[in-house]
């Protein structure tokens, strides 16, 4: 899943930028002339089977009805009556292995197809602002070497592990548009199964209806108990995860697994500070929503939440670590770039967004909100104290921008944004284990701080160190 999630998300328009798209290119003929074998093959296959195969092309007619029916209901009970997907079922077959993508514009109709080794279980749903379409498998691993440019009504797409074996594609459309037909052609005469989408354009309104329905329809996760009673928690959240990688270096790197490493090893030194409670948003390659990790805070019983990233600047030369808090006015125009590029999370995720944002109101409710903001200043300012004699800062080390993953109301917050994996020397320096663990000690002997706790185990070494290179 690993190698699959790396392939699929360093695609050229990630590169460029997650809102940046190539722009469509036609794809020939030849490609569907292949599949239009394959097709008219597993046609026959599923007129036996009992599966409807995708009209060809000019005889497609996407009836409002049928539009209406097959997105909300592009499920897997639609997909999974089939011989062939109850035998690989009941075979307790591996998870399914999806090898080609190919995307072309059909006679109105974006067609995405994709090569897969088994049948996959599937959901699909729209999500408005800006519109998408995602289409969530139980279980797929994408082992994809090339994935086809934007074509017709999508103009990017993004696809990569969500929690476990769980994978994600999500369309970037350019305008209102559904799933007309979704189909699963069998593997026939040594070619792989293949699953065939086709996005047809629709009016507003009935888009808006159908990302109405599917956000009615998203799921809440349980929650988590609370901590040990009596001792503080603070809950560690490792930015981005799964299908949305964040940042990425020259080489590659990703700010996703660096953020998880770096999360990591502060927690085991946090753990070493009596009367303390340590939680993690994500152990693990998953994705999380930005809401769903304030949801995580708070059923944990937070009492701090520190955010980890590493971001990436257009100019090389911008480099070191900042702590952001949340404003409603950002501090400066590159805390406001910042928050507006980590606040992409969901949208390039596909993440459904709760029906009603967190609207507490009231004076108690304000007054609480004044407090979290003082506790998140105060945190920021002890954590910049912390780090400052042996980690390179940026030239404003505290900023403050409207950071959709700060705001709660209740939970003291803040983004430490470990460095830019675009500078050279911060990247090596976030590579370095020993840099990681003089940060981690430092940010821990800040949380210890912020308690009134005693210091980490640690921190006197982390002291030594700093005189050491101070008398160089
Ligand atoms: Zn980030």
């Amino acid at each position: 899943m690993e190698r699959a999630e790396r392939r699929g998300t360093a695609r050229p328009e990630r590169a460029a930028g997650r809102r940046v798209a190539p722009r469509p290119e036609r794809r020939p003929t030849r490609g569907w002339g292949r599949a239009g074998a394959t097709l008219v093959a597993a046609a026959l296959l599923a007129f036996v089977c009992g599966v409807t195969a995708p009209a060809p092309a000019s005889a497609q007619n996407h009836s409002p009805a049928t539009q209406a029916t097959n997105t909300q209901a592009a499920s897997p009970q639609a997909t999974s009556a089939t011989g062939t997907s109850a035998a690989t079922r009941r075979a307790g077959a591996s998870v399914p292995v999806a090898s080609r993508i190919t995307l072309e514009t059909v006679a109105g109709a974006t067609r995405f197809s994709l090569d897969v080794s088994a049948e996959p279980r599937y959901r699909a749903f729209v999500v408005d602002g800006p519109p998408r379409l995602v289409v969530d498998f139980d279980a797929i691993d994408f082992d994809v070497a090339d994935a086809p440019a934007a074509a017709g009504a999508v103009t990017a797409f993004r696809f990569g592990a969500l929690t476990g074996t769980e994978g994600r594609i999500v369309f970037d459309l350019d305008g209102p548009a559904l799933l007309s037909r979704h189909v699963f052609l069998p593997s026939i005469a040594g070619r792989p199964g293949r699953l065939v989408f086709d996005i047809v354009p629709v009016n507003a309104t009935r888009f808006g209806y159908a990302a109405v329905s599917a956000t009615a329809e998203a799921e809440d996760a349980p929650e988590p108990a609370h901590g040990a009673p009596g001792s503080r928690v603070v809950v560690i959240d490792p930015g981005h995860g799964g299908i949305d990688p964040g940042a990425s270096a020259h080489d590659g790197a990703l700010e996703k697994d660096i953020v998880l490493a770096f999360a990591e090893r502060l927690a085991r030194h946090l753990r070493t500070i009596p009367g303390l409670t340590v939680r993690l948003t994500r152990e693990d390659d998953s994705f999380l929503s930005l809401s769903r990790r304030i949801s995580l805070a708070r059923a944990y019983g937070a009492n701090l939440f520190i955010s980890i990233h590493a971001d990436a600047a257009p100019q090389d030369y911008v480099h070191g670590a900042t702590v952001y808090t949340l404003s409603e006015r950002p501090s400066d125009a590159q805390a406001a770039a910042i928050a507006a590029r980590e606040n992409l999370s969901d949208s390039v995720s596909g993440a459904i967004e709760p029906n009603h944002q967190e609207e507490v109101s009231g004076i108690l409710a304000d007054l609480l909100r004044r407090e979290t903001k003082a506790f998140s200043h105060s945190f920021a300012e002890r954590l910049i104290s912390a780090l400052a004699p042996g980690v390179d800062m940026n030239s404003n080390p505290h900023r403050s921008a409207r950071f959709r993953v700060l705001m709660a109301h209740d939970i003291p917050s803040v983004l430490f944004e470990l460095g830019y994996l675009t500078n050279t020397a911060d990247f090596e320096r976030l590579s370095d284990t020993a840099w990681q663990d003089a940060v981690s000690v430092a940010a821990a002997a800040a949380v210890a701080d912020f308690f009134g706790l005693d210091p980490p185990i640690g921190t006197d070494w982390l002291a030594e160190r700093i005189r050491a290179e101070n008398q160089q």
